[in-house]
C-alpha cells in the first residue's frame, strides 16, 4: 500500500511555492496525499525562520505529531529554512528523520524513497547551484495551486540584500533569477489552460534578472502583463533601493497588473534604516510614494514595519509615525523586533525593554488601523473589479475575496463565484472588510 502524507507549510509564500514542488514530487513517486490529515504516514514541515516564535511553533506541533495516533510508524520530515539553519541538531535530537533545505524541495519524493529502503537519518541542505536546476524542470510547469485560476510563479530563489534583522541570505542563499524564456513560457501555458492569476514570487522581486544579465523586472512585468488570457498579475515582494520608474509606469500601463502594491519600509527613521541595513533613505521611499501618486490614478500601497530595533529611540519611533500618517498606508504588516541568531542585528545590543516594544508595536497599529478604516471608507460606492476566492466560512451565501487593489471584500455569491472575475459595487465596510453586491 502506498504510504500517505500531509504537508504543512508555515511562513512565506516562498515556502507555499516549496510545498507545491514537494507535493508534485511525492505524488510523482509513489505516495498519497492523506485523506485525513492526522492519519498520515509521513508528516512534512515546511518551516520557516524570520521569527524565533515560527520556531517554536513548528517545533510543538512535531512533537503532538509524534504523540499521536501512528506514531510509531510515522516519519517526520523538515524542510525549509528552520531545516537549513539548524540542520544536523533536528537529527541530533531526533526532531526529524529526515532534514531537507529549500533547495531540495522538488527532490523530496526520491529522497523519501531511498531512505525508507536505507533507513538512515538524513540531511540534505546543500545550496549548490546543481540543486537548483531541478526546479527548472518543464514539472514545475504541471504542478497547479488548489485554486485553479491562480499560480504563485517563483521567479528568483534567495537574497544578498542582508538587511540587518534577516535569516533570509544566509538559510536560502544567494540570489538566483529563473530564465525570462522559461518563465514567460510557463505562464503563457498556464493562461491557456485558464489561469487568469498569477503572482511573481521572490524575496526582492525588483533584483530579478541582475545576476544573469536578463531582462529586468519591469520588462518581465510588461512581457507578463501581455499574455492573452491573465486578469490580474501581482508581484511581492519589492524593496524600495530597487523599485524604479519604469514598474510604476508598467503598473499604470497595464490594467490587469494590481493596483495593490506592497513596498516594505521597515522603519521611518534614516538612521534605523541604516542600521537595518537597508539602503534608502525615508526621502527615497516618499519619492516613491510620490510618484506612484503622480502615475498611477488609483492605487494601494501596503508596508512592512518594525517597532523597537536595536537602539530606537522615542523621537526615531515617532518619526516611522509620521511616516505612516503622511503615506496613510492602506495595510501595513507590524511586528515588534526579534533578535534572530545568526543575523547581524543578533548581536546589537538590545536597548528597549520587551514593554516599551509592545507598546510602541500597540501605539502604531492603533494608528495604521484608522488609516485602514479611512482608506477602506472611501471604496464605498465605488465599483470594484474582484476576483472570489472562497465561499465565506460564515455564511454560504457569500464569497470573499479580494479587489483589483487588493482590499479585501465580501459580497453576495456562491461556489460559481470562484476564481470569476466580477464586478461588486461597494456598499459598506465592517471591521477591516468591505461589503458590497455583485453587479456582472
Ligand atoms: S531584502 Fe532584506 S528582508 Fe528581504 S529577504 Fe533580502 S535580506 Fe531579507
Amino acid at each position: 500500500m502506498n504510504r500517505t502524507f500531509r504537508i504543512e507549510t508555515f511562513g512565506c509564500q516562498m515556502n507555499v511555492g516549496d510545498s507545491e514542488l514537494i507535493r508534485l514530487s511525492m505524488v510523482k513517486n509513489g505516495f498519497m496525499e492523506a485523506a485525513n490529515p492526522g492519519d498520515a504516514d509521513i508528516c512534512i514541515y515546511n518551516t520557516c525562520s524570520v521569527r524565533d516564535n515560527a520556531e517554536k511553533r513548528v517545533l510543538a506541533k512535531i512533537s503532538t505529531a509524534k504523540g499521536i495516533g501512528v506514531a510509531k510508524k510515522r516519519l517526520i520530515v523538515v524542510a525549509g529554512c528552520m531545516a537549513q539553519r539548524l540542520g544536523e541538531e533536528l537529527l541530533k535530537k531526533k526532531v526529524a528523520s529526515i532534514v531537507i533545505g529549500p533547495y531540495q524541495s522538488p527532490r523530496l519524493g526520491e529522497i523519501l524513497s531511498e531512505f525508507i529502503k536505507n533507513k538512515k537519518n538524513r540531511l540534505f541542505i546543500s545550496q549548490e547551484n546543481e540543486n537548483f536546476a531541478e526546479r527548472l524542470t518543464p514539472e514545475l510547469l504541471e504542478n497547479r495551486d488548489v485554486e485553479p485560476w491562480h499560480k504563485w510563479v517563483t521567479i528568483t530563489h534567495g537574497c544578498e540584500n542582508f538587511c540587518a534583522y534577516c535569516i533570509v541570505p544566509y538559510v536560502r542563499g544567494k540570489l538566483i533569477s529563473f530564465p525570462s524564456e522559461r518563465i514567460l513560457k510557463f505562464i503563457q501555458e498556464l493562461a491557456d489552460s485558464g489561469v487568469i492569476e498569477v503572482t511573481l514570487l521572490g524575496q526582492n522581486v525588483n533584483q530579478y534578472g541582475q545576476d544573469a544579465g536578463d531582462i529586468p523586472f519591469h520588462k518581465l512585468l510588461a512581457k507578463t502583463a501581455s499574455i492573452k488570457g491573465l486578469k490580474k498579475i501581482n508581484f511581492m515582494t519589492s524593496h524600495p533601493m530597487d523599485f524604479n520608474e519604469e514598474t510604476i509606469h508598467v503598473i499604470n500601463d497595464n490594467p490587469n497588473i494590481s493596483r495593490g502594491i506592497h513596498l516594505p519600509m521597515q522603519s521611518g527613521s534614516d538612521r534605523i534604516l541604516k542600521a537595518m541595513n537597508r539602503k534608502y533613505t525615508t526621502a527615497h521611499y516618499f519619492s516613491i510614494i510620490e510618484k506612484i501618486d503622480k502615475i498611477i490614478p488609483d492605487y494601494a500601497v501596503s508596508t512592512d514595519l518594525i517597532t523597537g530595533f536595536p537602539g530606537e529611540t522615542t523621537e526615531e519611533f515617532n518619526e516611522t509615525l509620521e511616516a505612516v500618517k503622511r503615506i496613510k498606508f492602506d495595510e501595513a504588516f507590524m511586528f515588534s523586533y526579534s533578535p534572530r541568531m545568526g543575523t547581524p542585528s543578533y548581536s546589537m545590543k538590545e536597548t528597549i525593554s520587551e514593554k516599551e516594544k509592545a507598546a510602541r508595536l500597540h501605539e502604531l497599529i492603533s494608528v495604521q488601523r484608522e488609516i485602514s478604516l479611512e482608506k477602506l471608507i472611501k471604496r464605498v460606492n465605488n465599483r470594484e473589479i474582484v476576483i472570489a476566492e472562497k465561499v465565506s466560512k460564515k455564511s454560504g451565501t457569500e464569497v470573499a475575496g479580494k479587489t483589483f487593489l487588493n482590499h479585501p471584500v465580501v459580497f453576495s455569491g456562491d461556489i460559481n463565484d470562484i476564481g470569476r472575475e466580477t464586478i461588486v459595487e461597494i456598499s459598506e465596510v465592517r471591521g477591516s472588510t468591505l461589503f458590497g453586491r455583485k453587479i456582472i
